[in-house]
């Protein structure tokens, strides 16, 4: 008889799995970082310009946001005590909710903890086991979970690739429900779908849409509302889910959709009904985000000027020409590269994130460089520049 395996066991065994990931420049960990939100950051406590946070428009730190938090804080206190089921919605979570439904031009919406949660928690509710679930190869994690999780058939297709979406949907039984999921810009590369023929592929085949627009909204699209309502198919897209987290700077998923479906979500998904309410101040400062960008146009005025200096002085790079967002990838392939240069980077003050498997295909290790409104022509200038200095030596 073996012996049972031990806690020595267990533990020897995370050991040698970490250790595997140390040796194929795969290990990852938190480093300590202050001021992440601002242009300048202090990793291990010295200055660095920051290029890999998601706080697109500079949000984070307005003061219009912080004012509704704590003003939110003072009057209802820090937690929420309870599920959304159990304790009931604040009036912020009321206000925000009918806010993101007016604002995505839904009947409905529902406000969840995070985007991830509620990524999972709405695929979870919807999807039935018989469904059939086309999904680009790269969306995120949290669609694939939730897809997972429902049991559904997972379909994945070639990146952007509408022919081999058409192709797999052509497969499909023609009884089964179909739903095709996608994000509208996606979060490693910036790039974007084309949504119109997207969702005229899906129409035309009977499959549902749902679009993560969490990268897209708050810049792209009248009012920020996004790449769904930029290309028009708003009315078309069933399901809008996105996150406060990135462009908006604060916190909390949300779902935009007609109330039959927020109404499933809240009966049927467990991230949903088993985990506390988010507290008052997220809610606060989201509907604070959404007044801002709906009424001062200046934050995604000074992020998309940013983009195209980004983009005029990348013009000679491959990447150049594709730079529609503020996320910009500058491709390496070799993991261990994309470490050495990202640490080069940081000894000459300068944040910027290897991205690598996996988190992407294996060999398409990358630095992902994250614009925000909030910095200077100099800096954007002196990044590229100290890149392309990296790039030569590594
Ligand atoms: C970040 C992200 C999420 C998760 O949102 P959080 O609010 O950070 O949990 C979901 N989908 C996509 C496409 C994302 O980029």
């Amino acid at each position: 008889m073996p012996h049972p395996p031990t806690k020595d066991a267990l533990l020897t065994d995370c050991r040698d799995s970490l250790n595997r990931l140390r040796a194929d420049g795969q290990f990852r960990q938190c480093l300590p970082l202050t001021n992440g939100n601002e242009a300048i950051a202090l990793l291990e406590g010295q200055p660095v310009v920051n290029f890999s946070s998601n706080n697109y428009l500079g949000l984070a730190t307005d003061p219009r946001l912080k004012e509704a938090a704590l003003q939110a804080i003072e009057q209802h206190g820090v937690g929420s005590s309870g599920s959304r089921l159990m304790v009931g919605s604040m009036p912020q979570t009321r206000d925000l909710e009918a806010a993101i439904a007016g604002w995505q031009g839904t009947e409905s919406a529902l406000f969840c903890n995070t985007g991830y949660q509620g990524n999972v928690a709405v695929l979870q509710a919807l999807l039935n086991k018989t469904d059939w679930v086309f999904a680009d190869r790269l969306n995120h994690a949290s669609l694939m979970d939730g897809v997972r999780l429902a049991g559904a058939k997972l379909q994945r297709y070639r990146h952007l690739d509408l022919q081999d979406l058409a192709d797999r949907l052509e497969k499909a039984p023609a009884t089964v429900r179909k739903w095709v999921i996608t994000e509208s810009l996606f979060s490693m590369d910036g790039d974007i779908p084309d949504l119109p023929a997207l969702v005229n592929l899906a129409e035309s085949c009977n499959a549902t849409v749902v679009v993560d627009e969490a990268h897209a909204v708050g810049y792209f699209g009248a009012h920020g509302a996004g790449l769904c309502a930029h290309t028009g198919v708003s009315d078309r897209v069933l399901v809008k889910l996105g996150t406060f987290s990135k462009a908006l700077g604060g916190a909390g998923g949300y779902v935009a959709a007609p109330r039959v479906i927020t109404e499933t979500v809240i009966n049927h998904a467990r991230g949903f009904i088993f985990s506390t309410a988010m507290p008052p101040a997220l809610p606060a400062a989201a509907l604070a985000a959404l007044a801002v960008i709906q009424t001062d146009p200046h934050p995604a005025e000074q992020l998309w000027e940013n983009i195209r200096q980004a983009r005029a002085l990348l013009s000679d790079a491959p990447q150049g020409a594709g730079i529609q967002s503020p996320i910009i990838p500058i491709p390496i392939g070799d993991s261990g590269a994309a470490l050495r240069i990202s640490g080069e980077l940081q000894q000459a003050g300068f944040l910027v994130r290897a991205i690598r498997p996996p988190t992407v295909p294996t060999g398409t290790a990358r630095l992902r460089l994250s614009l925000m409104a909030t910095h200077t022509p100099a800096q954007i200038r002196d990044v590229i520049r100290a890149i392309a200095y990296c790039q030569q030596r590594c």
